[in-house]
């Protein structure tokens, strides 16, 4: 473990650097150190089993006596998400935004569990004491309500951290970005910007929430039949604004998706919701004319159990797909999810509907700065020091440049695992430490090796077979019987297991009148492992149970 020097401002990331998701950052001067951000990543399905994958518990472990606190930007999953464990780790008070400390409150409720225990409620006015640090909020605009940046002075310096943020000026609640904070804190100088990376490698300047929650309700105004518009339930804001464009329209509104009720319940609870919804209850779709309803689902990333797959599958208790009606994805098309997204698509088409999303119209905007925004941001703050942050390398080495072509003295490209120090004169990166992420499985959690991720991903690609062995030793050789079962191997012809367990038979009859059970069990993996990979090029795990008998 690395303790910081007195005379320096110590940082190490430990997530979304060279990858999109799992945010934390640590930030410290004179051992006293704060997390930024506690999020997780979903798993991909190479990682079989494991639904989320999380920092490196064991290096915030070590840390642990010399952590004061947690600070939240906002309430996406990739920065939240793992405030439930590292929050139980850690045993700091957690600050976050209304909106997300809302979220991580319903959460808790909904598993039932109570450990994120000192959960503060913070906004611009609050000033944040970590040793010799002080945190302060500076509101940005987002994809999802109440998002902060956060400025930190420290004795060498002014730190600004802008976490995901856009430009926006006329975002749904009508604050617009700021950038006269932003000006005013380049005016009294900063000595390293960290930025958003995300869109680095996309020109030109995000859409305004409200140009595209006006292109839907163009679409819901005109449409004959249903509308549903899928969304990340999170961003409330858009959720909020077609509900008001049905309503100009003349339409009702129904909800399917938990997760939509959750965020709106969460926004709710934060103050920011006082009128009720008046929605039409999901169970009654089906009894209103297609002409005047517009439905809100999850399930614009294809998940597997969410409404919209459900729906496009027939497989939905109360979601229909009509002919005729107009499906809306109004979200990102995630690389990595694109076959399962145009799966859907071509199923929802096959029973009729019309599906737009945004390679096709513009019912999608970014809640992350494009190029011309990241620029803007470096020129109002006119940083010493810069260090691109949440993005994949390329977004970020792209992001890097634009620091440098803007004139920054220093921009310093790292990645996870980077120990990062900042004094008075210089900054630089000290030593690349190795992590060791955790991955969650249901209640299970633990690092790649104890999840035995590895050896998931070889029994999905090869298979199990399993042998009851019984050897007797005859008067001058041994005698075996054989009985074999497998999982996950295709087997064509039953004679094909049937030749295996006489060729199994005679291999171990062949060997020697006292032979070691080791010996044995090292033949029987030969052999089977041998046979599967002549026959139909696999290498199963192989389990033996050997059972001796006396003739
Ligand atoms: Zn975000």
């Amino acid at each position: 473990m690395m303790k910081t020097r007195r005379d320096a401002l110590c940082l190490l990331p430990l997530g979304g650097l060279g990858e999109i998701g799992m945010n934390l950052m640590l930030y410290g001067v004179d051992n006293e150190f704060f997390v930024c951000d506690c999020g997780v990543q979903f798993c991909d399905p190479w990682m079989v089993g494991a639904e989320y994958r999380l920092p490196d518990l064991d290096l915030l472990l070590e840390y642990k006596d010399l952590i004061r606190a947690i600070v939240l930007t906002h309430g996406h999953e990739d920065h939240i998400g793992a405030v439930q464990f590292v929050g139980g780790l850690l045993k700091v008070p957690v600050y976050a935004p209304r909106f997300a400390a809302e979220i991580i409150r319903l959460k808790e409720e909904e598993y039932g569990t109570h450990v994120v225990k000192d959960l503060i409620v913070t906004d611009e006015k609050d000033a944040i004491k970590v040793g010799s640090m002080v945190i302060r909020l500076l509101r940005v605009t987002h994809s999802i309500p109440d998002t902060y940046a956060l400025v930190i002075d420290t004795p060498f310096g002014r730190v600004v951290h802008t976490s995901d943020f856009k430009m926006d000026d006329t975002p749904f609640d009508g604050v617009g970005f700021d950038y006269d904070a932003f000006e005013k804190q380049g005016d009294k100088g900063v000595r390293v910007l960290l930025s958003d990376s995300t869109n680095a490698l996309v020109e030109g300047h995000t859409r305004s929430e409200k140009e595209i929650i006006g292109t839907i309700g163009k679409r819901i105004q005109e449409a004959k039949g249903r509308v549903l518009v899928s969304l990340f339930a999170s961003n409330v804001h858009r959720v909020l604004g077609i509900i008001e464009k049905a309503r100009e329209a003349g339409k009702k509104v129904a909800i399917v998706g938990k997760s939509i009720h959750l965020y709106l319940e969460a926004y709710r609870r934060a103050g920011y919701l006082t009128t009720p919804l008046d929605l039409v209850d999901e169970r009654r779709i089906e009894s209103l004319d297609d002409r005047e309803l517009v439905i809100l689902c999850t399930g614009s990333q294809a998940e597997p159990r969410s409404a919209l797959v459900r729906a496009s599958l027939q497989d939905h208790e109360n979601l229909r797909i009509h002919a005729g009606d107009l499906v809306v994805l109004s979200s990102r098309i995630i690389p990595g999810n694109e076959k399962a997204i145009f799966r859907m698509v071509n199923n929802l088409a096959r029973l009729g509907a019309t599906v737009l999303h945004e390679r096709v119209a513009d019912v999608h905007a970014s809640g992350h700065a494009c190029r011309e925004e990241e620029r803007q941001m470096i020129r109002l703050l006119r940083p010493k020091a810069f260090i691109p942050i949440h993005g994949e390398y390329a977004f970020m080495k792209a992001h890097h440049e634009l620091a440098l072509e803007e004139g920054v003295q220093d921009s310093i490209l790292v990645e996870n695992g980077h120990l990062i120090e900042v004094t008075k004169h210089g900054i630089e990166v000290l030593e690349h430490m190795p992590l060791n992420h955790h991955y969650v499985d249901g209640p299970v959690i633990g690092d790649e090796e104890e999840m035995k991720l590895d050896e998931r991903k070889k029994m999905a690609w090869q298979g199990v077979v399993a042998v009851w062995v019984s050897i007797e030793k005859k008067k001058k050789r041994l005698g075996a019987r054989c009985n074999i079962k497998t999982l996950g191997i295709p087997i064509l012809e039953k004679k094909m297991l049937d030749e295996l367990e006489i060729h199994l038979c005679e291999e171990i009859e062949d060997m020697p009148l006292f032979v070691h059970k080791k010996q044995i069990e090292e033949t029987i993996e030969g052999c089977i492992r041998g046979f599967f990979r002549r026959k139909i090029d696999k290498k199963p795990f192989v389990l033996s149970f050997i059972q001796f008998g006396e003739d």
